[in-house]
C-alpha cells in the first residue's frame, strides 16, 4: 500500500501521486508545470498566499506557501519541498478535512496527549506482572493469593495458566521464563512512549486512512486518521471519532511493533477482534501487539468485558 491522493482535482495526476510517496517529492525547479499548477491551486484554495497565482512555476513563492502549509498542519517544515506529508494533508483538505483550529485533534499532536493514559495502563500491567514475578521468585506460585484478574488476563491475552494444573495445547504455564519476556516488552514499550522522538506527527506511508504505523526500531507515525473528530465526506477514509481508550490501545500496539521484531508476522499479528485471537498459542501471543494493548487495558480496568466490548479499538468501545 502507498499513499493515494483522492481529491478530484488531483487524483488523475501521476506526478502528484508519485510526489505523495516521496518518489520523488516536488521542489523548486520542478519541471512538471501541470502538477505544480495543481499544487498551487490547492495551496491557494487552502488559504496559503501566493501573489503571482497558480502559474505552474515552482519558485520561492511556492516554496514559501508549502512551508506555511507544513507549519499549519503541524509538520516539521523543510525547505518548501512538497512530499508525502504536505500533499497528503492538502489532499484531505481539498476533500473537506478541516481539523478544529485549536488544540490537538489528530496525528502525533493528539498522540502526545494520549501518552499519560497509555502509560497508566502499561504501569498497571507491569505492576501486576511484577507481583507474579515476585511470587514465583519467593517460594513459588500460590493459587490462593494470586490476583484473579491478573490470572484471567494472562490466560485471555497471553495464554498463560497457573503451573501444575490442566492446560490446553496452546497454553503455557506461568513461570519466570514466560513472565519475564512480557515484563521486558512492557518496559520497552514504556521507554518508547517516554521518548518524544518515537512519536511522529505525519502521514502514514501505508495511506491517508491509516491511523498509525511503526517499523521495528520506530518511530511510530501517527496520521490524520488518528483523530478525535469525524471526517467522512465520501466514505473513502475511515477517519472517525476515536475515544481516548482506543487511541491508547493503538499507541500501545504500535509501540510493541517498535520494540519486538517478531510482532509483525502473520502468526503473531492477530487482532483482538478476530476469533483467531482466542486460539493463538502462547509462543506467538507473547509477540502480539494487540495482546499487549489489550492486557494493559484489562489490568487498568480490572473487569472482564463481553466479547463485543474488547479493550482496544473497535465498535464496542468508541470512547
Ligand atoms: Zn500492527
Amino acid at each position: 500500500m502507498t499513499v493515494t491522493l483522492l481529491a478530484p482535482q488531483w487524483a488523475a495526476n501521476q506526478r502528484l501521486q508519485r510526489a505523495a510517496n516521496n518518489n520523488p517529492p516536488m521542489r523548486q525547479g520542478e519541471p512538471d508545470k501541470a502538477a505544480v499548477k495543481l499544487l498551487q491551486q490547492a495551496l491557494i484554495a487552502a488559504g496559503f498566499n501566493m501573489a503571482a497565482g497558480a502559474d505552474g512555476a515552482f519558485g520561492q513563492q511556492t516554496a514559501n506557501a508549502v512551508i506555511a502549509a507544513e507549519k499549519h498542519f503541524g509538520f516539521t517544515p523543510d525547505n518548501g519541498v512538497a512530499g508525502r506529508e504536505v500533499l497528503g494533508a492538502l489532499d484531505l483538505a481539498q476533500r473537506g478535512w478541516k481539523p478544529p483550529a485549536t488544540g490537538a485533534h489528530w496525528g502525533g499532536q493528539l498522540a502526545r496527549t494520549i501518552v499519560p493514559l497509555a502509560q497508566r495502563k502499561i504501569g498497571r500491567a507491569i505492576a501486576a506482572l511484577t507481583d507474579v514475578r515476585t511470587m514465583l521468585a519467593t517460594g513459588g506460585f500460590d493459587f490462593v493469593t494470586a490476583d484473579g484478574v491478573t490470572m484471567t488476563a494472562l490466560k485471555t491475552h497471553f495464554k498463560l495458566v497457573p503451573p501444575g494444573g490442566a492446560r490446553l495445547p496452546i497454553e503455557a504455564f506461568i513461570a519466570t521464563g514466560t513472565i519475564d519476556p512480557l515484563l521486558a516488552n512492557f518496559r520497552a514499550v514504556q521507554r518508547t512512549l517516554n521518548n518524544a522522538l518515537m512519536l511522529k506527527h505525519s502521514i502514514c506511508t501505508l495511506g491517508l486512512d491509516i491511523a498509525a504505523e511503526a517499523p521495528f526500531g520506530g518511530p511510530v507515525l501517527f496520521g490524520p486518521a488518528y483523530s478525535d473528530f469525524k471526517f467522512d465526506p465520501v466514505a473513502v477514509t475511515n477517519i472517525d471519532v476515536t475515544g481516548p481508550n482506543s487511541l491508547a490501545a493503538m499507541m500501545m500496539h504500535e509501540a510493541t511493533h517498535v520494540i519486538d521484531n517478531l510482532s509483525g508476522s502473520d502468526a503473531t499479528h492477530i487482532s483482538e477482534f478476530t476469533p483467531e485471537y482466542e486460539t493463538q498459542p502462547a509462543a506467538q501471543a507473547r509477540h502480539n501487539p494487540s495482546a499487549y494493548a489489550t492486557f494493559a487495558a484489562h489490568m487498568d480496568e480490572r473487569a472482564d468485558r463481553p466479547r463485543a466490548q474488547r479493550y482496544g479499538l473497535g465498535t464496542g468501545r468508541p470512547l
